[in-house]
């Protein structure tokens, strides 16, 4: 009963089998051991050991790089790439090479110590959000840069264990949302419709992929899930760019982020896992089609599989052993 799938999202294949048994040693665990605090570089009375930061919540209109923030964005000491260079596109030889420029962020969720996002008051998931939009809306401005993303790991062993997420901003659009763009283009240029919106009113119709949903989002198991036991988490409302994402649709975004990290610690033991934003690039069209009415903003949580059970493939040929049906079944036993 092996099949494969066409993922609508990406227009990729998948290869779906039908495993039922236990997956409990199938995902890569994290430790649970909470750290002490000490010497934390990302806790409040710590700012002056981070880099200046880019912007915070300061409720109580407090100086910058001082305590008295809610959340806060500091330029990632390591960065991949970095905002303050000149962009330059040149050849070398027959190959081209570009500087690199780009923005590299970290957004500190909590003034407080908490490890991940299931430890985090909703309220405070809200915040990082709303810190990520302004941010993500300061950077779009910067004619240089393509492509945001915003994600958060949960590794097996943090280095740092205080609650962060990531902001990076390419100043190039990377395959995978190459691919997206052309899949939401080729369906919206055939039916004159978003493949998101059509895939929401279809999950929500036939319900077996659904895992749960409020008035606003909608949790996923999709279709042809690349990995085992992957969900997205979609807005109902046809939102291409998360920068434009409303107070209340933020508000139930963060609640259901929170309880996705809390089901899947339930379902699957604490795994690795990560979660990422797939947002519109900041370009206005895509082979002549508006990426405002193509394109629909989502976020991807997947759990990190241990290994692959009897497939290992140089083409990245995406492989599921879990049914998209049956991993939604589980999740939905394992909501409260
Ligand atoms: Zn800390
Ligand atoms: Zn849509």
């Amino acid at each position: 009963m092996p099949e494969l799938r066409r993922n609508p999202f990406t227009d990729e294949w998948t290869i779906i089998s039908g495993y039922r048994g236990s997956m409990s040693r199938s995902f890569v665990t994290r430790s649970r051991a909470q750290a002490d605090g000490g010497r934390c570089i990302f806790c409040e009375g710590s700012e002056a050991l981070t880099p200046p930061e880019v912007d915070a919540i300061r409720p109580g209109g407090s100086t910058r790089d001082t305590p008295g923030w809610t959340v806060r964005a500091i330029p990632n000491k390591f960065p991949v790439l970095t905002v303050d260079k000149k962009l330059e596109k040149v050849p070398d030889g027959m190959f081209d090479l570009m500087s690199g420029v780009g923005a590299h962020e970290i957004i500190i969720e909590s003034p407080a110590h908490v490890s991940d996002w299931t430890q985090l008051e909703p309220a405070a998931l809200f915040r990082t959000l709303q810190l990520a939009q302004v941010r993500l809306s300061d950077l779009k401005k910067d004619f240089r840069l393509r492509c945001p993303m915003f994600f958060r790991s949960v590794p097996a062993d943090e280095t740092v264990t205080h609650s962060f997420s990531q902001l990076v901003c390419l100043p190039t659009i990377p395959g995978g949302m190459k691919k997206r763009l052309a899949a939401a283009k080729e369906h919206y240029l055939r039916k004159e419709r978003c493949v998101y919106c059509d895939a929401i009113a279809e999950e929500r119709r036939s319900k077996v992929r659904v895992v749960f949903e409020d008035e606003l989002f909608v949790a996923i198991s999709p279709y042809a899930a690349e990995s085992a036991f992957a969900l997205t988490l979609l807005p109902k409302d046809h939102i291409a760019r998360f920068e434009h994402a409303t107070h209340e649709h933020l508000k139930s975004l963060a609640l259901a982020l929170k309880k996705i990290c809390e089901l899947i610690d339930r379902a699957l033991d604490f795994p690795v896992y990560t979660v990422s934003l797939q947002t519109a690039p900041f370009i206005s069209s895509t082979g002549g089609v508006n990426v405002d009415d193509c394109f629909h903003f989502s976020f991807e949580i997947a759990p990190k599989v241990a290994k692959l059970v009897g497939f290992e493939h140089p083409f990245a040929q995406a492989f599921n052993p879990v049914t998209p049906e049956h991993a939604a079944e589980i999740y939905r036993s394992f909501l409260l």
